[in-house]
């Protein structure tokens, strides 16, 4: 994102908060893999510094555990998979609200999602929440993984893209999506994902 006074406030952050802490990013993953739950050690310590720690639903300290679990080096155990949580960008709320397992009661939202108008915190929060319990509740019901449901929506941005028409006939969610395809992720400022 190319807000240049945004980058520099959150790289003195983070090496601020690094550094105060006593932490570097090898320490870090090596004390969270020495303790009982990984995942979660590594998510509540990230919970303190900058760049992670703003967002509620810890889009980019979720996606850094995962692909540290899911690393050929395994430099974290997943454990029982417990403290992991969807990973939840505009790729996933795109691919959610066209394939219809997420749905839009609110004529105004659904308007301004169709329109990408910019839109309030508040109703890009709700959509995203929702699209998160969406991504729970199909690795629920399918038996899969957050690791491969995750994939599986965010390869979906490749037939499904943002600037360019979806490519349906080619797209592995062809045969179960809604196709409301003239939707489109909350439009936001955010550094969040
Ligand atoms: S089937 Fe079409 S509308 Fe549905 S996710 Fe795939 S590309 Fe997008």
């Amino acid at each position: 994102m190319p807000v240049l006074a945004n980058h520099h406030a959150l790289l003195r952050g983070y090496g601020r908060d690094m550094w105060e802490l006593g932490w570097t990013p090898e320490s870090l993953v090596q004390a969270a893999q020495a303790s009982d739950r990984p995942v979660r050690f590594l998510l509540q310590a990230l919970d303190h510094v900058t760049g992670y720690r703003e967002d509620p639903l810890r889009k980019k300290s979720m996606l850094l555990a995962l692909c540290l679990t899911q690393r050929p080096e395994k430099w974290l155990d997943a454990g029982d998979g417990r403290d992991l949580a969807p990973v939840v960008d505009y790729h996933v709320m795109r691919t959610c609200l066209r394939t219809g397992i997420v749905t839009i009661q609110d004529e105004t939202l659904l308007q301004d999602l169709s329109a990408r108008r910019l839109l309030r915190p508040a109703d890009e929060a709700i959509v995203r929440l929702a699209c998160r319990d969406a991504v729970l509740r199909l690795c629920a019901v399918s038996g899969r993984d957050l690791g491969a449901i995750d994939w599986t929506f965010f390869s979906a941005r490749k037939r499904c893209p943002e600037t360019t028409e979806p490519e349906c006939a080619a797209c592995l969610l062809n045969p179960v999506c809604a196709h409301q395809k003239g939707l489109f992720q909350p439009v936001v400022r955010t550094t969040f994902y």
